[in-house]
């Protein structure tokens, strides 16, 4: 039940943003979390200031023409939502996928926004992508698909205005690509007006294993609140992109078992613990599918075309594909099977009927808006690279990331606390996340 003041806020958002079912569901989710905080704190329901959280700053829509491999001219759509800018410049991803519609880059931006409030960084909330499909093109069509986002995209960002960053279907070579043309555009070397750059043209390290890796020190500071460990766990992880392979990678170095692994074909099994130097291999270098891997490595995989990897027995679970991918009835099934650790490495992967089986039964449930933060935050720490012109090493960096991972644990659980709900990680993002970005939207006035 959303508290009576709140009612309203969302039937507005409702009927305005018509159709937008995942924007309306990330809405709902934080304010199904602030009615504890009005209560408390009234001044926060006054000044129309939760409707202007709801409401982005800027929507930017545009025609996106390129001409493909067959001389055939091609139209994509492009966004950049530029969510909230109370914090620092817009900041956040950009997606490839043809599912991509304003509501999902508007939910991402909403969710970005309080993600990155959480990180303590000086980072607004912004995201942006567009419905082309990358699955199949070639390495020409993919350039001058970036090209041609990159010149309508160009005039609306910069180092001080919104910093975009790569996201599903957009990695270091489209960025390349993006940089490129934003720097002939422009004719400035700008290295911060992009992050998650290349290490030799203005990136930072641990950028690429940032997502993962951070994901893994969020559920590891989880566990260590009830006296656990990765140490001997079994952990399935959905996706095998490049948030899934960095989990995998940090969980086994934790002395943690990867038995399974997904993509959108399908999904691999293996009890011995999957060989993740040849998947990354499989998925980098060779841009394959979890079934080339299983074709590879031959006994002891199995692959399945259907079904669902919810179905492994886990102790520990880490979406890290794409929203809705786990429902209440893949929770219900990990709940029977054991789990004590859930960490969403994808933004929204967990339904909302997920999320309350996990909270019910009492799993240690690390929402994405604060578990998968690493990356941003690094993207934040590639800026500050580029702003000193100066580049840090791999300690120096993920010394960082992990201290920023904790300081986020610990505001979550100490929010968590202090609403009289311990443990409840969802309930504390979404308050120290609000209670961040309100105070900077009500200090600048009626923006
Ligand atoms: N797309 C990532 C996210 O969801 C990273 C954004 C960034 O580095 O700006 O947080």
């Amino acid at each position: 039940m959303l508290d009576e003041k709140l009612e309203p806020i969302y039937a507005d958002v409702l009927r305005r943003n018509p159709g937008e079912d995942e924007f309306h569901q990330a809405v709902r989710e934080v304010l199904d979390s602030l009615g504890a905080v009005i209560a408390k704190h009234p001044i926060y329901a006054e000044g129309a200031l939760i409707e202007r959280l709801c409401e982005p700053e800027r929507q930017i829509i545009f025609r996106v023409p390129w001409v493909d491999d067959q001389n055939r001219v091609q139209i994509n759509r492009g966004f950049r939502v530029q969510f909230n800018s109370a914090l620092g410049p817009y900041k956040g991803g950009i997606r490839f996928h043809p599912s991509v519609l304003l509501g999902t880059i508007k939910f991402l931006g909403f969710e970005q926004t309080f993600k990155n409030a959480l990180t303590g960084m000086p980072i607004g909330g912004g995201k942006g992508g567009s419905d082309f499909d990358p699955k199949g093109r070639s390495e020409n069509e993919i350039m001058r698909f970036c090209q041609s986002f990159m010149t309508e995209l160009g005039r609306h960002i910069g180092e001080h205005t919104d910093v975009p960053a790569g996201d599903i279907g957009v990695g270091q070579r489209e960025l390349g690509y993006m940089f490129g043309q934003y720097k002939r555009i422009t004719n400035r070397y700008e290295s911060g007006v992009l992050t998650g750059k290349g290490l030799n043209w203005g990136g930072s390290r641990v950028r690429t294993e940032a997502t993962g890796y951070g994901a893994v020190y969020f559920v590891d500071c989880m566990l260590r609140t009830r006296g656990q460990s990765f140490d001997g766990k079994r952990v399935v992880v959905s996706g095998a992109g490049n948030v899934a392979i960095y989990t995998m990678q940090k969980v086994a170095s934790l002395g943690g078992r990867i038995i399974a692994c997904s993509d959108s074909e399908g999904y691999i099994v293996e009890e011995n613990g999957i060989d993740l130097e040849l998947l990354k291999e499989v998925k980098e270098r060779r841009r394959g599918r979890v079934s080339d891997y299983a074709k590879l490595r031959g006994s002891g995989v199995i692959f399945k075309p259907n079904g669902r990897v919810w179905d492994v027995p886990a102790d520990i679970a880490m979406p890290s594909a794409t929203q809705n991918e786990l429902t209440g009835q893949d929770a219900r099934t990990l709940v029977k099977n054991g789990v004590i650790a859930v960490g969403e490495g994808a933004n929204m992967p967990c339904t909302p009927e997920a999320v309350r089986a996990f909270l019910d039964a009492k799993v240690l449930f690390g929402p994405g808006k604060a578990a998968n933060a690493g990356g941003v935050a690094t993207s934040a720490l590639e800026m500050q690279q580029n702003a000193s012109r100066d580049s840090w090493s791999f300690e120096t960096t993920e010394k960082r990331l992990s201290e920023i991972m904790h300081g986020i644990h610990d505001r979550c659980a100490q929010t968590a606390d202090e609403y009289g709900a311990p443990g409840n990680y969802v309930l504390g993002a979404n308050i120290a996340g609000f209670m961040r970005v309100a105070e900077a939207v009500r200090a600048l006035g009626v923006i």
